[in-house]
């Protein structure tokens, strides 16, 4: 724990861990914690644009309320004042919730998502509401309706996406935690293209009533941070049974911060998946990806090789399940009852109209080929085909998992990519999903942290960790493990090293 929390600078930097002790120990108040992140929010924003809400106000007044809690001698839950930052994609009672579309814009909730509902119970302030691509479509918040996030690490970057206003705000300091969600990979992949922690948990871990559908049987909602013990305590905040979300499990939440507290791995076999070290894998992270196998090693776990021959045809599954169920899960943007309205001579007219203007074109792109793959005649061909590689992609980690507990290969298989890059070229931007969307496809756990910065371009590199269904504590356990021998052959946190806002190229390794 660092000794001193006296200057608005350490309290940004400090942990959510550190800082949840210091205001038990009564060493700082939450409206001093919360007053400091607004402070560097608005010092961060302008070159960041990370937030496309913010509430001040809000945030301040459930501070307040929790140092008056704490002063009346009442108990209080770990993170009580420890503020935090939500994805736009959930929504906010009373606070604009967009999904990043224009179809959206200036839509204020009427009511709370489940986990947003967990976060106001665990007196956490709200800071805002974060950018991301539109609907959670996307690797790299380009397709923002309200403008790109830049990556801290380096201005002219991206974040990674679709999350990437949350992992932006924690790599700049401006957020300690945030709340992701993960489809196909925005948490971990923007976790990895940012130096932060993310955590995709189980399908069904965490509620995701009253966070707006994308592609349902994939979604899941889930914790982001600085360090993984941080992120383990958001997961506990996050996760439980709801009955208002009929995927919902009806199971404890695996002992995630108690794992991350220990870093056990001891006798652990951790499984090299070969497949995902393939072609595209940028030199420099894949150095880092064979160190952190040395750290584990070191560190107690055995190291196994282990093949998913399956996963090659992840993609293209992934490609035609997702617009499949989110051409469905759209159609309700109708300019009927909410969203963008352009007024046509008839209300097919209308509809048309409104989705012309309201979405952007990554949107449309999924819709016209999610709707064309579940057309008739085309069904068994396309969106079947899709549904059976998925059974396959299952049955590549059950095989895998006979031989492993966890299974580990890069997040990303680059380090972030320039803003503009891949704009006119969505395969590209969608091949490099590879990594991350066999955890969604099957329905498992993944976990991100940073592993090291590659050494062509100083940009920090992606560890990800697989588990199977419901243990998302050997997650937590593996990070930290891997995590506390990173930070000794380092001397610090990765983020440390990176003076926020400033290029890279003025980091030294
Ligand atoms: N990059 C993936 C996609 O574009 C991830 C999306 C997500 O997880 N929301 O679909």
């Amino acid at each position: 724990m660092p000794d001193s929390l006296d200057t608005p600078e350490a309290i940004v930097r400090a942990s959510a861990a550190d800082l949840a002790a210091a205001l038990a120990d009564r060493r700082l108040t939450s409206v001093e914690v919360t007053q400091a992140y607004l402070d560097r929010i608005e010092a961060t924003e302008p070159a960041i644009h990370a937030y496309l809400a913010l509430d001040a106000e809000g945030a301040l007044a459930t501070a307040a309320e929790v140092d008056a809690a704490r002063a009346a001698g009442e108990e209080l839950p770990p993170l009580a004042g420890v503020p935090i930052a939500v994805k736009d994609v959930a929504c906010t009672r009373g606070l604009t919730t967009t999904a990043g579309s224009a179809m959206l814009a200036g839509w204020v909730p009427p009511y709370d998502a489940t986990v947003v509902g967990k976060v106001r119970a665990a007196r956490m302030p709200i800071l805002g509401k974060t950018n991301m691509d539109e609907f959670a479509m996307g690797s790299s918040t380009e397709h923002s309706a309200f403008g790109d996030t830049r990556n801290p690490w380096d201005l002219d970057r991206a974040p990674g996406g679709s999350g990437g206003g949350s992992a932006a705000a924690l790599a700049a300091f401006s957020a300690p935690l945030a709340v992701g969600s993960d489809t196909g990979g925005s948490i971990r992949q923007p976790a990895a293209f940012t130096g932060t922690v993310g955590c995709k948990p189980t399908y069904g871990g965490v509620s995701r009533y009253g966070v707006i559908a994308l592609a349902s049987s994939l979604d899941q909602i889930g914790p982001c941070g600085r360090s993984v013990l941080d992120t383990a305590l958001l997961h506990e905040v996050l996760a439980g049974h709801d009955p208002l979300d009929s995927t919902s499990l009806d199971a404890p939440c695996p002992p995630v911060v108690d794992a991350a507290r220990r870093g056990d791995v001891t006798g652990l076999r951790v499984g090299v998946i070969r497949d995902l070290l393939g072609e595209g894998l940028q030199s420099g992270v894949a150095a880092r990806f064979t160190e952190s196998l040395e750290h584990l090693r070191a560190a107690g776990a055995e190291i196994v090789e282990v093949d998913c021959p399956s996963f090659r045809h992840a993609v293209a599954a992934y490609y035609l399940i997702l617009p499949a169920e989110a051409s469905s899960n759209l159609a309700r943007y109708d300019a009927m009852r909410y969203g963008v309205r352009v007024d046509g001579a008839s209300a097919e007219k209308t509809m048309s109209a409104s989705r012309a203007e309201g979405f952007g074109a990554e949107v449309k792109r999924r819709i016209i080929l999610g709707t064309y793959a579940l057309s008739s005649g085309y069904y068994d061909a396309w969106y079947g085909q899709a549904q059976k590689v998925r059974t396959l992609i299952a049955r590549d980690f059950e095989a895998a998992f006979e031989k492993a507990d966890v299974l580990v290969s890069p997040t990303a298989p680059t380090t972030a990519f320039r803003l503009g890059e891949k704009n006119d070229d969505p395969l590209a931007m969608y091949l490099a999903d590879i990594t991350t969307i066999p955890a969604n496809l099957a329905g498992l756990p993944g976990l991100s942290l940073p592993d090291g910065l590659a050494d062509e371009d100083g940009l920090p590199s992606g560890f990800q960790i697989y588990a199977p269904a419901m243990a998302d504590d050997r997650l937590y356990a593996v990070g930290a493990a891997l995590e506390a021998r990173l930070h000794d052959a380092w001397g610090g946190a990765l983020l440390d090293r990176a003076p926020a806002l400033a290029t890279h190229k003025e980091n030294s390794r």
